[in-house]
């Protein structure tokens, strides 16, 4: 039920890594997609095959994407450098536990997933982090040297953003840096799940975008609303610039906190390419409009889209689990 690509692809400026192979896995509730990373950080793999719900499921569906890769490219699991995980959840990357994970049907007791696997694999470094870390890793990796000091903010249900300063992970003494969801900007804002009020989540997030133009004909949301404002619809126009205003507000906060070269756009809502950046890129401007200050800081060059061709959550993945100390 697994496709493998052996096709190797480049990275372009991909930073050296310490030795050897290692593979990365982006742990979905559908779907796991790996990624099998080489000695110089070029993809040489790829499988994409379906999550099985529960501790031991993701264990077993884990560790048929790590053969899958590693049996493609002739390489026993236990040679590998590293392997490293990324999921959508509540994680302690010091003993790689999942601590809770809704969408993978973990909950409740923490599971050592790392531990699981490695005992399956020899001993071999494995590395479990958030979806969101492993994503920014791996966009900075796709950025090469220039991507060192980069912000990856996701837009999905929820928002908020991985960073990377200096080529390492930022979590914060709480695992909370890059929670910027959460920063209130209206407090007679909407109730937010956080329990606070007006939070640029309930604004500038997938969710909240879907819950003010729903799909009519069942397509994503975002796609029917920017196709109504391109049309001209004038609710759909000023749906979709309060949306990149708030976006914009977004990046703002992010590149006033940590003045990072680049603020990386990903998650669902980026499915809708240019005509996303366009907007959040008019809104940078419109903002700095009034300010010399912001307006040296050039944010509108600094916001990007992760890249359609890269699977950078697997690719971050990879990297972590190589530079893992077991
Ligand atoms: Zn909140």
């Amino acid at each position: 039920m697994s496709e493998v690509s052996t096709a190797a692809s480049s990275l372009g400026e991909a930073a050296a890594l310490p030795g050897g192979h290692s593979v990365g896995l982006d742990v979905g509730g559908t779907k796991v997609l790996g990624v099998l990373l080489g000695p110089d950080g070029a993809i040489e793999g790829s499988v994409k095959l379906p999550t099985v719900r529960g501790p031991q499921g993701v264990v077993s569906s884990a560790a048929q994407a790590v053969r899958s890769l590693t049996d493609a490219a002739g390489l026993a699991p236990a040679a590998l450098a590293g392997l490293g995980l990324g999921v959508p959840g509540l994680v302690d990357p010091e003993s790689g536990s999942v601590m809770h994970a809704v969408n993978l049907g973990i909950e409740g007791e923490p599971f050592g997933l790392a531990h699981e696997l490695s005992a399956l694999f020899g001993g071999i470094p494995v590395d479990v982090d958030n979806d969101l870390n492993v994503a920014a890793l791996g966009a900075s990796h796709a950025m090469g040297p220039d991507g060192q000091d980069l912000a990856f903010l996701a837009l999905g249900t929820g928002l908020a953003a991985g960073i990377v300063l200096g080529g390492q992970l930022r979590r914060g003494v709480s695992g909370a840096a890059g929670e910027i969801g959460h920063i209130p900007i209206n407090p007679e804002g909407p109730l937010c799940a956080c329990g606070q009020r007006g939070c640029v989540e309930t604004y500038a997030s997938g969710t909240a975008l879907s819950a003010r133009w729903p799909s009519r004909f069942g397509r994503p949301a975002p796609a029917e609303l920017f196709e109504a404002a391109a049309a001209g619809d004038s609710e759909a126009l000023r749906i979709r610039d309060e949306f990149a205003a708030a976006v914009a507000s977004a990046v703002r906060i992010l590149e006033l906190t940590v003045d990072v070269r680049h603020v990386v756009l990903g998650g669902g809502v980026t499915g809708l390419g240019q005509p996303l950046l366009d907007v959040v890129r008019s809104a940078l401007v419109a903002q700095s409009s009034t300010s010399p200050f912001l307006s040296s800081l050039e944010l509108e060059k600094r916001v990007s889209l992760a890249p359609s061709d890269v699977p950078v959550a697997a690719v971050g993945a990879a990297i972590a689990g190589r530079r893992k100390v077991s």
